[in-house]
């Protein structure tokens, strides 16, 4: 049976806690193995005539504040790896996060939206949206409220769907999580018309347009609701009509959702992945976690231009 590799980057804030709770509890349901990562960022990794070198220092303290989190966790624990890698300007945590993934064949990194600089400024951590733009795996990130404690159970995921390439690589890793949580499926589409590049052009009625999308987008979500449930997991749809990033927001609030599943809708700029802007809101709007799957195939494109 594979062994899964879930992989919590921690800068030991509120946030990294939670997504460690989020990571062990996945652990325990995909029986994996837990990477705790630190990553010390440093101005370099050694300053000359400094007696001892930074990193030595920096790393026996992660060491122990890593150890220190290890042995307040409760209950039988999964197999558990801890490291601490230097972070320094031209190779910051992120970077540093995204070869340890590669490098221990992650299968999820479990992420908190904020880190030690907190909420304030910004809806999403630029260490977490840079991993979140460029990793192998899905990403779990966690938001870290009041709500967010004790660890909810995720009972009903949300997984919209724009019918992309990328939808049925989105729906799979839904189905994994669907499964070890014995969770249900709502697979939905937002019908945006201000979206719909023809409105007004043609002969047919605006009314007529709005009930050929929705139709035609309420077929295919029961084809892939059907599959699911062929799999074994309760799965249902919904359409909605509105922007997606709001209706996917407002879905998951009203409906009490506990987890959403997006795709990345990864493209190859020059020299980085991209997010999608729909992928990009949701994550930094929504309440409750979000696993952003990666559906681009940016890297290997990437890697054929290096
Ligand atoms: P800023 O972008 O100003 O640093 P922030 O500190 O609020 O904002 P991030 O640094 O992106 O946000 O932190 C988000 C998550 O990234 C954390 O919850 C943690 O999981 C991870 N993280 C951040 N820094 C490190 C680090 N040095 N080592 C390991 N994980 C980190
Ligand atoms: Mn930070």
């Amino acid at each position: 049976m594979k062994t899964y590799n879930i992989l919590v980057p921690t800068d030991f804030s509120e946030s990294a806690d939670l997504a460690i709770e989020h990571g062990l509890f996945l652990a325990r349901k995909f029986d994996g193995v837990l990477h705790l990562l630190h990553v010390a960022e440093l101005p370099t990794i050694s300053i000359p005539d400094f007696p001892t070198d930074l990193f030595d220092i920096a790393w026996e303290q992660g060491m122990n504040e890593l150890k220190a989190l290890v042995d307040d966790l409760e209950g039988e624990l999964p197999p558990i790896k801890r490291t601490v890698l230097a972070g320094i300007p031209a190779r910051p945590a992120a970077e540093v996060i995204l070869q340890y993934a590669e490098e221990s064949e992650a299968d999820f990194i479990v992420m908190g939206t904020h880190g030690r600089r907190g909420p304030r400024r910004m809806l999403l951590g630029s260490v977490t949206e840079e991993v979140v733009r460029r990793s192998p795996c899905p990403v779990f990130t966690v938001r870290a409220s009041r709500k967010a404690w004790p660890l909810p159970q995720i009972q009903r995921i949300l997984v919209p769907i724009d019918f992309s390439g990328g939808s049925r690589k989105v729906i799979e890793s839904a189905s994994r999580f669907a499964e070890h949580y014995g969770a249900s499926i709502t697979l939905m589409h937002a019908v945006d018309l201000a979206f719909f590049p023809y409105y007004g052009l043609g002969s047919d009625p605006l009314v007529d347009i709005t009930k050929n999308m929705t139709e035609s987008s309420e077929e295919r979500l029961i084809e892939f609701a059907a599959e699911l449930q062929a799999a074994g997991i309760i799965a249902n749809w919904k359409t909605v009509d509105g922007h997606p990033a709001e209706t996917i927001r407002s879905l998951a609030d009203e409906d009490d959702f506990d987890l959403i599943v997006i795709g990345s809708h990864g493209r190859s700029g020059f020299d980085r992945m991209m997010v999608g802007s729909i992928s990009e809101k949701v994550l930094r709007s929504a309440h409750c976690p979000v696993l952003v799957v990666n559906t681009g195939d940016g890297i290997k494109q990437l890697e054929a231009a290096a």
